[in-house]
């Protein structure tokens, strides 16, 4: 089964949460195919290296942590951890890995960020907390600037995000891609609903601007821009009700722009069929009404 929908953050929260339910299979099947769409993430090799039973396999994901980063603490410690326990030879393999990563981290140490070991994640993930909260005891590294020390974490997907990478919402704080998917999740109007949202705002404007012409004309002047100024925003929420509902309440990111246009363009029409027929055209007035209007059905689009 494919898992095309989840991001990358989305795809190690939900093998973190198998590790963490004790369903070790899942896990390791979840953290292989982040590996697979992402082989430069430590988190993916870390988690898979907890997932599977072989030494040799958990030596092969430890190794690939180190190789991303040599001043990897936590492949550092498996690793030693693992030498431990290996034959001498496959150990003397494991400690020349060790000391070529160690050696790598010397010759360059600004450019490998210590990544501290968090607390044994094997204990951890069988223990059921592979993926607890930031606690005081524990450091966090945004997940997109590896040497920026931070304690938030996307409420989301859980990784850990700095400052830069973070947003404040309503709901918490939000990584940046989990608001972007979200937002997609919003907006999912198609091309149809486009061309449904021009002809019904064009149709409206068309036809109410003769109307409303009329109306404020009646009044003169000062009691033309009063009536504007109350009728602008009710025919405005009006006509956005009318139109969000032609286009299936769904939502686009350009809906309000192309609405508002077509609308202009509307008005222009009703217009001059007005003035065809010999209505006078009150642009004070009308102007006030088409700003209130067409703010709030732009807000409403939107
Ligand atoms: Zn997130
Ligand atoms: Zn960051």
């Amino acid at each position: 089964m494919e898992e095309p929908t989840l991001t990358l953050s989305e795809l190690l929260a939900e093998a973190a949460a198998a590790a963490s339910l004790g369903d070790r299979a899942e896990a390791e099947r979840l953290f292989r195919r982040a590996t697979e769409r992402s082989p430069g993430n430590s988190t993916a090799w870390l988690g898979l290296a907890a997932a599977v039973d072989s030494p040799q396999e958990k030596r092969a994901c430890y190794e690939q942590a180190l190789a991303i980063n040599p001043n990897n603490g936590e492949a550092r410690i498996a690793l030693q951890r693992l030498a431990s326990q290996a034959a001498p030879q496959e150990a003397s393999a494991i400690q020349t890995t060790l000391a070529n990563a160690a050696a790598q981290v010397a010759a360059d140490p600004t450019r490998y960020a210590p990544q501290p070991a968090r607390p044994s994640a094997d204990n951890a993930a069988a223990a059921g907390n592979g993926d607890a909260p930031a606690t005081a005891a524990q450091v966090l590294y945004c997940a997109n600037h590896p040497d920026t020390e931070t304690t938030l974490r996307c409420n989301r997907c859980g990784k850990p995000v700095c400052i830069r990478c973070v947003e404040l919402t309503e709901v918490g704080y939000r990584c940046k891609e989990c608001i972007r998917e979200q937002q997609n999740v919003f907006f999912t109007a198609e091309i149809k609903d486009y061309f449904v949202l021009a002809i019904v705002s064009f149709g409206l404007a068309a036809l109410a601007t003769p109307v409303i012409e009329l109306l404020l004309g009646m009044l003169g002047l000062f009691f033309g821009v009063i009536l504007a100024v109350f009728l602008g925003p009710a025919v405005g929420g009006a006509a956005a009700t009318i139109i969000r509902r032609s286009v299936g309440r769904r939502r686009g990111r350009h809906m309000g722009t192309v609405g508002v246009v077509a609308i202009i363009l509307g008005v222009g029409f009703g217009l001059l069929v007005a003035s065809l027929f010999g209505m006078s055209i009150n642009l004070i007035p009308l102007g006030v009404f088409l700003f209130l209007s067409l703010s709030t059905i732009y807000a409403t689009l939107r």
